[in-house]
């Protein structure tokens, strides 16, 4: 059969879903669980396993930004992280399962003097800010003595900041249960192993010539989105989606699981449960091997090690290494494609997806079920707006 019959045929056969979902990291997880309680039906496909790309990985950060200077985006990235405990709650009533979520809190320690002089300022700016209802989180400043017997005695000799709106989720735990709620409602298929190579009015184009025929789509397949979405909005400038590749380590240690994360210059030490600790990440903009560790891997693990006494000699029982989707803006990428009503994207949350997707779905799918553009994100997440940063001009 020639391929335009074989897509032809496909369409005959197979009535629209309401939404296809294309990839199953966290981003399409979360989408697909929107679109089942706004009474959609959805099917989900994934090239590989359903999070297997860059959300199977080990670190599982929630972390708010600063406090300060406070804009759109991050009362959204708040509110965010406020809500996604009640989101995991329910799903793990549903499934009976656990993400590993804990809002642990954070120590960030201040190497320097003039620094406690700037957390005692944030002190004001999170009363201010981090205000949620009758719920209020600190960034308390405290002395060195704070972490003593946690961290080393030379790591914050001008005190340190507990912030207490931070938190972690196990990430392959979150993709889990997700997934298995997602398997258990009638209204959801899952695809593995297939790989979907374009959108051509209506249908999705799979590597094996197959289609399938959608009422919408959403893009969410990480840093390949680029090529899905750049075959659509036509030949730009610039990549309108990077993958920036990181590494991370696990490490078996016998610490309390409500242990807060540490993060000090660009190293996360994150304490989950069943006594295992994550380390990461390195960020790279160029790399050769995607899947690889290395030295710089080693790094941190060393740092690490140097930071907090109970991993000196902890079992490294994990290394592993993904590409994170950034989208050339630096913010997500939410919204319908230009000129595309049937179109979506779902992309680019880099290093702070775990904390978003599910508000960022959330939007998008409000919009899709009812036939409307997203509201309620930043203007900045829209795909015009990444897509013009890009060299995009509308046709
Ligand atoms: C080392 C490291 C540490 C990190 N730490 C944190 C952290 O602490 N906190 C945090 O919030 N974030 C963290 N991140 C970032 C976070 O993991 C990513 O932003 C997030 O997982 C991206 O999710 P996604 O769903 O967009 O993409 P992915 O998880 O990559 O999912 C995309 C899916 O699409 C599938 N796919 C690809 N092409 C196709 C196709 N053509 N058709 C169908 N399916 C396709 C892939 O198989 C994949 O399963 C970290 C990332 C790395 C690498």
């Amino acid at each position: 059969m020639a391929e335009g019959d074989k897509h032809r045929a496909a369409s005959r056969q197979s009535p629209a879903v309401d939404l296809l979902v294309i990839g199953g990291g966290v981003m399409g997880l979360w989408a697909a669980h929107h679109a089942v309680r706004a009474g959609l039906s959805v099917h989900l496909v994934d090239a590989g396993r359903i999070g297997s790309g860059a959300s199977g990985g080990l670190l599982g950060a929630l972390m708010p930004h600063m406090p300060d200077r406070w804009n759109g985006k991050k009362q959204f990235q708040f509110e965010a992280l406020v809500s996604l405990e009640e989101e995991i709650n329910a799903l793990e009533a549903a499934t009976g399962l656990s993400t590993g979520y804990r809002r642990s809190g954070r120590l960030i320690p201040l190497p320097k003097p003039h620094l406690s002089e700037i957390a005692l300022g944030h002190r004001e700016d999170a009363r201010a800010n981090w205000t949620a209802g009758e719920r209020q989180f600190h960034w308390n400043v405290h002395g060195a003595g704070f972490a003593a017997g946690l961290l080393a005695e030379d790591v914050a000799p001008f005190g340190l900041v507990e912030d207490t709106l931070a938190a972690r989720v196990s990430p392959r735990g979150l993709t889990a249960v997700l997934k298995a709620a997602l398997a258990a409602s009638p209204c959801v298929k899952l695809s593995e192993g297939v790989s979907v190579l374009r959108l051509d009015h209506g249908q999705a184009i799979l590597q094996d010539g197959a289609g399938i025929a959608f009422g919408n789509a959403v893009i969410a397949n990480g840093h390949r989105s680029r090529d899905l979405i750049e075959a659509i909005a036509g030949p730009l400038g610039k990549p309108v989606v990077v993958p920036v590749k990181g590494q991370a380590a696990l490490l078996a240690a016998d610490l309390d699981p409500a242990t807060p994360v540490v993060y000090l210059d660009g190293l996360y030490i994150v304490p989950h449960e069943g006594g295992r600790v994550a380390i990461g990440s390195t960020s790279e903009n160029r790399f050769d091997e995607p899947c690889t560790t290395d030295g710089q891997l080693e790094d941190l693990i060393a740092k690490a090690r140097a930071v907090m006494p109970a991993l000196r000699e902890a079992e490294v029982v994990e290394r592993w290494a993904g590409l994170r989707p950034k989208a050339i803006g630096r913010d997500p990428m939410v919204g319908h494609l230009p000129g595309q009503a049937a179109v979506s994207v779902l992309t680019g949350g880099f290093k702070v997806s775990f904390g978003i997707a599910h508000r960022l779905s959330a939007a998008l799918v409000e919009a899709i079920a009812a036939d409307l553009d997203v509201t309620g994100l930043p203007e900045s997440f829209s795909p015009l707006s990444h897509l013009k940063e890009a060299g995009f001009t509308a046709r």
